[in-house]
């Protein structure tokens, strides 16, 4: 079996088009509506020294009731399964307290986490990565997905911790 990568991170920050960057496939679902990917959704990358599964998580919100709560759900399984966890962050909204609760999640998890900044495309880098520093997660890299930039670093660091 291959190892398993999470994708996880509140809804809209870009974790369904980094799923479909890293996978190079259309399937899985992005929409401009926020929370729009329910279930978990596999692919497999390619685009490294070896291939490992990614999971793509519908966003979690902090919101646990209905649906939002069986979303929570989906997203505590897949990052059971995960032996690496990348954390995605919008660098357009900045860090949000939604990041420090879902972040303080993964933490219990005890798995090694990968910071993605995502939506830095036209951004200052410095500036967008500065306000991330705070997580203290030694990967933390800048992405731009929706323009597959930063995405064969995040292959090699998850490659490194599986
Ligand atoms: P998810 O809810 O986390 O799965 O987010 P999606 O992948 O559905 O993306 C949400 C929105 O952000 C969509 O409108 C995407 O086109 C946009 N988006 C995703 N990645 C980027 C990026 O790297 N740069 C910019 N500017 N927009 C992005
Ligand atoms: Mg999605």
């Amino acid at each position: 079996m291959l190892p398993v990568v999470a994708l996880v991170g509140r809804p809209n920050v870009g974790k369904s088009t980094l799923f479909n960057a890293l996978t190079r496939s259309r399937d899985a679902l992005v929409a401009d509506m926020p929370g729009v990917t329910r279930d978990r959704h596999y692919g497999v990358c390619r685009t490294g020294a070896r291939p490992f599964v990614v999971v793509d998580t519908g966003g979690l919100s902090g919101e646990e009731e209905g649906i939002e709560g069986l979303t929570a759900q989906q997203v505590r399984l897949a990052i059971e399964e995960a032996s690496v966890l990348v954390f995605v962050v919008d660098a357009r909204d900045g860090l949000l307290p939604q990041d420090r609760t879902i972040l303080d999640e993964l933490r219990r998890s005890g798995k090694p986490i990968i910071a993605g900044v995502n939506k830095t495309d036209g951004l200052d880098l410095q500036n967008a990565m500065a306000e991330f520093a705070v997580f203290g997660i030694a990967n933390t890299l800048p992405l731009s997905a929706a323009h597959n930039r930063g995405t064969e670093d995040l292959v090699a660091s998850a490659l490194t911790l599986l």
